[in-house]
Parts: structure tokens; C-alpha cells; sequence
């Protein structure tokens, strides 16, 4: 379980490390939203400047590798970094170079020619295919930019990649800041909550969250399902669906994540209505049901009022949240009622004392959309599979990689 993340592995931290004038590598998680090469949000880049910033106050050169996108091993120009570095040499109020390659001699000429006090941001690690194959002679091409490595990826933690797992064989290495205050509040969370502790998850797939719904039933007071994936648990409970998502081949976990909760004495909450349509498109007629049961021909696209209130009610008697997967197809407006009021309930909740934690891409636009600041929840987590791959106990291959014996 998590402790075990936080007793076994012993990580240094950036900030104990004597930096001071060195040529530093670090592994950030640029993987931002872009659209017609413009950053949507960047979040994740600005969850970054703390070390940047130390690094560059240290008198380092800063290198830092990232990916975007799955560009399948070849380069491709709509994965391209570069927007990434005209955008945070204004946020970080340093020069950063680009170099159009992450190994070879483009990228060693590029690194050579920067300053200390300078950064320089590599291309898309994933332009090449050995990165995501962990590949040892690639890694230690990349260990060539730095005399030290410092992971600050916390959403690429769990993966054992060349940029995240084998180049701790090339280096020496410590956690930034954004790893520390994410392990940290994921630790506290999930080790020891106040209580009430609920968790949500929504989201599209059961078969992405089966794990941490396991793990979850272990800790939580309260688990709410919503979403896609709350089908699969009605379905279970040979309650109608209609034409709404289903996965058939996991009635036999839901089924047992209901038996579980029960001998748990978990409280466990799935929507009580819902907003369905009999197709999905933006303009379709939406409908309330009356109760749980989904008609035959219709599609539960988001829940209804009634469950709102239900969900809203919970959030604001807990103590502790965990919010990972939107409660509704929140990208088109008329089935984002749901998951609006669950983001605005935890931001009301924040306010009352609760500690509230988000994680996963998806809903961190759904605070977009609900026009909830980041700021009004106690920790959104830049990394939704790493954070759910914490909290189901499993040791995250980039801090393995980085754990000193
Ligand atoms: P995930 O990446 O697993 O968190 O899934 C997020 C996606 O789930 C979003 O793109 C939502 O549109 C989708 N989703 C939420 N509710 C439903 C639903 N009732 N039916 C289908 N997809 C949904």
C-alpha cells in the first residue's frame, strides 16, 4: 500500500543536492493541451518554475526533457515542443534555447552553446522510438546534457521509460519540488485521511480504474461512481441501462467491488438519475430519468438533478476527497451539469476545511469548465495515472529508478 511507496524507496531531494553551477537534466511533464499551437493550460508548466527557478538561482544550466503527445517514435510537427519554449521563457524570465532534437549533435550543440543561468529545452523524447522502450543506450545519450538528474515528471512516474527509469543508471539523481508535494499529499491522503473520506470516480472505462477502486474500498467511507463506468455497476445490479456504455467483461469486478464495500461497510453511491439522449451530439433533446433505470433506446450522458444533490451532499459532509474522472461527457455543455457541481462542492468544501485532492487531465478541464480555480482545491495532481497508480499501492518506476540503497 502507499506507505510502503514512502518507506522502501529513499529519494533525495533537488533542494538537498549542491547544485550550485552545474549542468542540470531534468525530467519535466510538458505534456500540455495545445490548440492551433497554442498552450490551453499550463498548469503543468508552471507546477515546474519552483525547481527551474532554484536551479537557475543556483547558477545551473537547466535541461529539460520532455514528451508530448504519442508521436509513435518519429518526429511529427503538431508534437513539437517548441511552443513549450517561447512560453516558459516568459514564465521562468530566462533565455531558453530549443533544440530541435533530444540526443545527437544538434541537441550537444545546442546544450553546449546555452549559459549557466540558462535553460534549454529538448524536443519531444518520444520523437524517438527507445525512449518508451527504456532503452539504455538512449538514456545515457541523454545523461551526456547533465552531471545530474532531477525528476520532476511526476506525471510520466509511472512509466519505465529512458527519460524516467534508465537514466538513474547514468546519473546521480533527486526528486523536485512538484514530485515532493504530489507524494506528499497522496501519502497524507491516502495513509492517514480525516474522516469522512470519500472518493469519486467517474470517468469513460471501469477497465482503467479497477485497480484503485479495489484499493479505494479499503480506505474510503464513501465511494462514488459516476461517469461512463457507473453503467457497468448498475448493469451489475441488473438494473436497465438502455444503450448507455457498458463493459460486459467487468459486471464480474463491479459485482465484487459492491460485495466488497458492503462487507466493508463502505457506503457506496451510484447515480441515482441521469440526463440521457438516443444519440450523442451536442444538440440532442436531453431527458431526466425518473430513478436509477436507463430506458431501452436512450444513453446516460451525464447524471441527473437529483443525484446531483445527492453527490453534493456528500462532498460537503467529508472531510477528506478524492476526485478522479468527470461524472458526464462534461465536454459538451448540456451533459456538464454533473460534473460542474461536483467540481464547485469541493471547491465549497476546500473552503469549509476539507482537504480535497483532483487528479487526471479530464478533470482538471472540468474546473475549467465549472470556472472553479485550481487554487480553491487543496492539491490537483498534474499526474491522474500516476496518481492512481500510487494510490494503488504500486511502486512508480521512476522513483524506483531514482531510490537510493
Ligand atoms: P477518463 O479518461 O477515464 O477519466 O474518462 C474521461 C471521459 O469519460 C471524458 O472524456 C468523458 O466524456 C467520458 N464520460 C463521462 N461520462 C460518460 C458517459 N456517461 N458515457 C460515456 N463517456 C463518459
Amino acid at each position: 500500500m502507499p506507505t510502503e511507496n514512502k518507506t522502501v524507496l529513499k529519494l533525495a531531494k533537488v533542494q538537498d543536492a549542491h547544485l550550485t553551477g552545474k549542468n542540470v537534466l531534468v525530467r519535466v511533464d510538458y505534456n500540455v493541451p495545445l490548440k492551433d499551437g497554442v498552450i490551453t493550460d499550463d498548469t503543468r508548466i508552471r507546477e515546474t518554475l519552483k525547481t527551474v527557478k532554484l536551479l537557475l538561482e543556483g547558477n545551473c544550466k537547466v535541461v529539460l526533457m520532455a514528451h508530448l503527445g504519442r508521436p509513435k517514435g518519429k518526429p511529427e510537427p503538431k508534437y513539437s515542443l517548441k511552443p513549450v519554449a517561447a512560453h516558459l521563457g516568459k514564465l521562468a524570465g530566462a533565455k531558453v534555447h530549443f533544440a530541435t532534437d533530444c540526443v545527437g549533435p544538434e541537441a550537444d550543440k545546442v546544450v553546449a552553446s546555452a549559459k549557466n543561468g540558462e535553460i534549454v529545452l529538448l524536443e519531444n523524447l518520444r520523437y524517438h522510438p527507445e525512449e518508451e522502450k527504456n532503452d539504455e543506450a538512449f538514456a545515457k545519450l541523454l545523461a551526456k546534457h547533465g552531471e545530474f538528474f532531477v525528476q520532476e515528471a511526476f506525471g510520466a512516474l509511472h512509466r519505465a521509460h529512458a527519460s524516467t527509469a534508465a537514466i538513474a543508471k547514468f546519473l546521480p539523481g533527486a526528486i523536485g519540488f512538484l514530485v515532493q508535494k504530489e507524494l506528499e499529499y497522496l501519502d497524507k491522503t491516502m495513509v492517514s485521511p480525516a474522516r469522512p473520506f470519500l472518493a469519486i470516480i467517474g470517468g469513460a472505462k471501469v477497465s482503467d480504474k479497477i485497480s484503485v477502486l479495489y484499493s479505494l474500498i479499503e480506505k474510503v467511507d464513501t465511494l462514488i461512481i459516476g461517469g461512463g463506468m457507473a453503467y457497468t455497476f448498475l448493469a451489475a445490479q441488473n438494473t436497465n441501462i438502455g444503450n448507455s456504455l457498458l463493459e460486459a467483461e467487468k459486471v464480474e469486478d463491479a459485482k465484487n467491488i459492491i460485495l466488497k464495500a458492503h462487507r466493508n461497510n463502505v457506503e457506496m453511491l451510484l447515480p441515482a438519475d441521469h440526463r440521457v439522449v438516443t444519440e450523442i451530439k451536442p444538440d440532442a433533446r436531453v431527458e431526466v430519468t425518473q430513478a436509477m433505470a436507463v430506458p431501452d433506446g436512450w444513453i446516460g450522458v451525464d447524471v441527473g438533478p437529483r443525484t446531483e444533490l445527492l453527490f453534493a451532499d456528500k462532498i460537503k459532509a467529508a472531510k477528506t476527497i478524492f476526485w478522479n474522472g468527470p461524472v458526464g461527457i462534461f465536454e459538451t455543455p448540456s451533459f456538464a451539469s454533473g460534473s460542474i457541481t461536483v467540481a464547485t462542492a469541493m471547491a465549497q468544501a476546500t473552503k469549509g476545511g476539507a482537504t480535497t485532492i483532483l487528479g487526471g487531465g479530464d478533470t482538471l478541464s472540468v474546473l475549467k469548465t465549472a470556472k472553479v480555480k485550481p487554487e480553491n482545491i487543496s492539491h490537483c495532481s498534474t499526474g491522474g495515472g500516476a496518481s492512481l497508480e500510487f494510490i494503488e499501492g504500486k511502486q512508480l518506476p521512476g522513483l524506483v529508478a531514482l531510490s537510493q540503497k
